[in-house]
């Protein structure tokens, strides 16, 4: 008989462990060493059979156990002084302090936010908590433990799945099975939120026809942050509303808006029940994490208009102060409805039409709504174009990602070159204490000389790596990657029992995989541009490199593909069937449910991380930074962070032959690059050993890597990017614009002065737009011939349609020009207003030297200019002559 529900009754804690209850539901223990090394000893064995996990531990520990360590005066001592560190943990200033110290003596003016609202649909914190499905719900959790780390107020909102994302297995002929076990939310290092009376908290959302969405909110305590998790499964929900946070991208579109409905607009209902209950600052910058959770947007106007601004001025004051980062390269990645489904949830209740906007958000009108997620497709709503247009701030998650960001979305600037749309880029990074293995977080403090690794941000503490002896650091990787093949050895084990194998048969996984070979590691999601199977496209010659007598290498292999993605199981399958021939299954394996654990061992182990995506459809990818904070060498095509910090020794780069439009001639060009690369490049280094069986060329590779990445690839300067180039400035400009506004206008000067004196602004910009011209351009004072540095004089009389000449900002632009007189990498130089023509037009002049030879070419435009516009291109509305 199965249960229909499961929940861990637990013993009583003696008073003296009571703190053990402390430790256990801050997720700061899956980072921190002392406090896992303190719950394995309460039962080491135990310990290990519930994976690591301190809920589940005191949940199975028994009575006596307890008993007996409340007499341990040892025990009992080190789990004060475990308690005591994370309370100076949780209290001290850290670097945000600092930062608000230096810059104020002036309270406010400081312009720290005093609170950041973090949104994303999933969140990859500890393996305890499988809300997340890869990359970006890893990069979330990241993001909050650095968060902690660097004292940031910054307050993360999701859901909560029941299912979490699934388990995934194999059938005996390598096909992916789900599996969706349920979470006991009794069971994870999760508290309700209650009020005062101890009534559970309730977001509510109503619904077309009448329907009303509640929600409770778990709250995951990140170190610091507070990780607000909404959970539609309660008894107050009708039957099928109970399901809408089963599963993390499970179901239908319909499915999906109700997720993203509840994470949006409910995420902000949350964060203002838990700022009120627990006294807190409300957020002053809201960051979007992908589109997802954009309808926190039209949240926060509705927010707006009920405390009385009109719509334009409650936008103003949503831009100023949100963050949107976009992940996601590739077109058919977007997240889009059908409009008409946004307007069954956002349009007017046909029962009662006396509301305006809907009763999801009263006020609100629909057809603002829709123009926020408008795209080519006039059937499609566009969560990433209504991200761009609710922040004054956005960017992309590396360099390469943020040029091809700039490019993509350049619809949204039309006019303007996509080098000039303003979409910036943060390149991601990786929690070190999570993902560096224990053995070189000890050599760090050893080199630095203390416990605390915050100074590991600082390029400087890793140089102290020069003076360690390449045996010692060999002897480091090779007792990692004996760890992992352990690990491996067993979970293959495991994989082929659940396939159906006997135990008879797996003698020979006890002796697969060998420590002292090359070991390559290949595991992320299976979405087709990650190409699982580019390794197989010439299978032979892989057998070969497998297989080799002198210079042999493995490779294990994981990841999932989406449920509903039949291609992606199709290429696992491939690579299974691979690896199942009796010949190579020693050298090869592709292991089922990759997840955090089984990341770590992966990133920990492994000498080279290969990674192969169709360039540039990779964003940023984060699992090559885990495995280069290890030592791990990175094989890899130039994208995403690869193409910023490849340095032609800390690693190897494949070629890519992007640009060719033949996938398949493309990927035969890659695939033998692959190959070349690991027998001629790769292998030979790996095996070239000193007479102390030492390859000291490869340890100066890991030693390089070390130093010339570690400091890079951390999220601690990833979120102190965050803080500096766009929390602090959103801050700002929302400090601006709630002010009163300048002009003399009395409708102006009272609180969101600024902010309505923004939005009359942009209203009366739009509309004087189509009128502006450049009627005349003349230019003075070439010679004949003109010589590099000559001065040239340039005038423009200029339409402005009704806006004053200090309502705009007209250039001159000179550059370089091809042959179809496309000007590139132009200058810009600002044009003074000198005067009024007899036709009215206003006239404006500038003077500036030629710049560059060869053929140059110039043009005069116009664009929107307010003090309270993060750039004369904000507003994506220009004119050229
Ligand atoms: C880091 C990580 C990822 C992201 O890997 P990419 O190569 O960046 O796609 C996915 N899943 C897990 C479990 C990770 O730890």
């Amino acid at each position: 008989m199965k249960a229909l529900r499961r929940f861990t009754v637990r013993a009583h804690l003696p008073a003296q462990l009571a703190a053990l209850e402390r430790l256990s539901v801050n997720l700061r223990w899956s980072w921190d060493k002392p406090t896992q090394d303190l719950f394995a000893a309460i039962d080491a064995a135990l310990w290990e059979q519930v994976g690591g996990d301190p809920a589940a531990l005191l949940g199975q520990v028994g009575p006596g156990r307890l008993e007996e360590l409340a007499a341990d005066d040892s025990f009992v001592r080190r789990l004060d002084a475990i308690a005591a560190d994370l309370d100076d943990y949780l209290t001290r200033p850290l670097w945000y302090q600092q930062l608000g110290g230096e810059q104020s003596g002036a309270g406010d003016e400081a312009g720290l936010p005093k609170g950041i609202a973090y949104f994303s649909m999933e969140f990859g914190v500890a393996a305890v908590l499988p809300n997340y499905s890869g990359g970006l719900g890893i990069l979330a959790g990241d993001h909050l433990k650095s968060a902690s780390d660097l004292g940031l107020p910054l307050i993360a909102v999701g859901l909560h799945y029941r299912s979490g994302y699934f388990r995934q297995s194999l059938s005996a002929d390598g096909w992916q099975h789900e599996n969706y076990p349920s979470l006991d939310p009794q069971g994870l290092p999760l508290r309700l939120l209650t009020d005062a009376s101890d009534n559970a908290v309730l977001v509510e959302l109503a619904l077309p026809d009448g329907a009303q969405l509640f929600a409770r909110i778990w709250i995951a305590q990140v170190g610091r942050i507070p990780l607000l998790l909404l959970d539609s499964d309660i008894p107050e929900n009708e039957h099928d509303l109970r399901s809408v946070t089963d599963r993390l991208y499970g179901g239908d579109q319909e499915h999906r808006i109700r997720q993203e409905i509840l994470a949006g607009v409910g995420g902000v209902r949350a964060i203002r029940a838990f700022t009120e209950l627990e006294g807190l600052h409300a957020p002053e910058v809201f960051h979007m994490n992908e589109g997802h959770a954009g309808f926190l947007g039209a949240e926060r106007i509705r927010e707006l208009i009920e405390a009385g601004l009109d719509f334009d001025t409650a936008l103003s004051v949503v831009r100023a102060s949100t963050v949107f980062t976009t992940h996601t390269p590739v077109a058919a990645g977007i997240d889009r409805f059908p409009v008409d489904m946004v307007e069954r949830y956002f349009g007017p209740d046909p029962g009662d039409p006396s509301v305006g906007g809907s009763r999801l958000l009263p006020g609100v009108p629909l057809d603002r709504i829709l123009a926020f997620g408008a795209e080519d497709d006039p059937t499609k709503f566009n969560m990433a174009h209504m991200g761009l247009r609710l922040a004054q701030r956005a960017n992309g998650v590396s360099l390469l990602h943020g040029r091809v960001s700039r490019s993509m979305f350049n619809e949204l600037w039309d006019g303007f070159d996509p080098a000039e749309v303003p979409i910036g880029s943060i390149t991601n990074g990786v929690h070190a204490p999570t993902w560096a293995a224990p053995q070189w977080m000890e050599l760090g403090r050893e080199l630095i000389g203390s416990d605390d690794l915050t100074s590991l941000r600082e390029t400087e503490a890793w140089s102290g790596l020069r003076e360690v002896d390449p045996g010692h650091l060999w002897w480091i990787r090779c007792q990692l990657r004996e760890e992992l093949i352990e690990d491996v050895r067993a979970r293959v084990r495991r994989s082929w029992l659940e396939r159906g194998a006997a135990d008879a048969e797996l003698g020979w996984t006890a002796t697969a995989f060998d420590p002292g070979v090359l070991t390559i590691g290949f595991a992320r999601r299976v979405p087709t541009y990650k190409r699982l199977t580019l390794m197989l496209r010439d299978p032979d010659r892989l057998a070969r490199l497998l297989l080799d007598e002198e210079r042999p290498i493995q490779l294990i292999v994981a990841g999932k593909s989406h449920p509903a993605d039949e291609g992606g199981k199709a290429l696992i399958q491939q690579i299974v069937r691979f690896a199942d021939r009796e010949d190579v299954r020693h050298r090869i394996a592709f292991l089922p449910d990759y997840d955090m654990s089984m990341a770590r061992k992966l990133y920990h182990g492994c000498d080279v991380w290969l990674n192969n995506p169709l360039r540039p459809l990779e964003a940023c990818g984060t699992s090559g930074m885990k495995s280069a904070l290890n030592g791990g060498l990175n094989l890899s095509i130039r994208d995403g962070w690869w193409d910023e910090w490849y340095d032609g020794e800390n690693g190897w780069e494949i070629p890519t032959a992007d640009g060719l439009t033949d996938e398949g001639r493309r990927d035969d060009l890659e695939a033998a690059a692959l190959y070349d690369l690991l027998e001629r490049a790769v292998a030979p280094k790996f095996y070239d050993r000193d007479d102390n069986g030492v390859p000291i060329r490869w340890v100066e590779m890991v030693r390089h890597t070390l130093q010339a990445l570690g400091p890079k690839v951390l999220a601690s300067r990833m979120v102190r990017e965050y803080t500096q180039k766009y929390y602090l400035p959103a801050a700002q400009a929302l400090r601006l614009v709630i002010e009163p506004g300048r002009s003399d206008t009395a409708e102006f000067a009272v609180p969101f002065g600024a902010a309505r004196e923004l939005a009359e602004y942009r209203r009366r910009a739009e509309r004087a737009w189509p009128q502006i011209k450049i009627t005349d351009v003349d230019s003075y004072g070439l010679p004949d011939t003109p010589l590099l540095g000559s001065e040239l004089t340039l005038t423009a009389q200029v339409d402005l349609g009704g806006l004053g000449p200090d309502e705009v900002v007209v250039q001159a632009v000179l550059g370089r020009v091809d042959a179809g007189d496309a000007l590139f990498d132009p200058d810009t130089v600002a044009m003074t207003h000198t005067g009024t023509a007899e036709s009215g037009h206003e006239i404006f002049t500038a003077t500036m030297p030629l710049p560059i030879t060869g053929s140059v070419g110039y043009t005069v435009r116009v664009l929107p200019h307010h003090r309270l516009l993060a750039g004369d291109n904000e507003l994506g509305l220009i004119t050229l002559a």
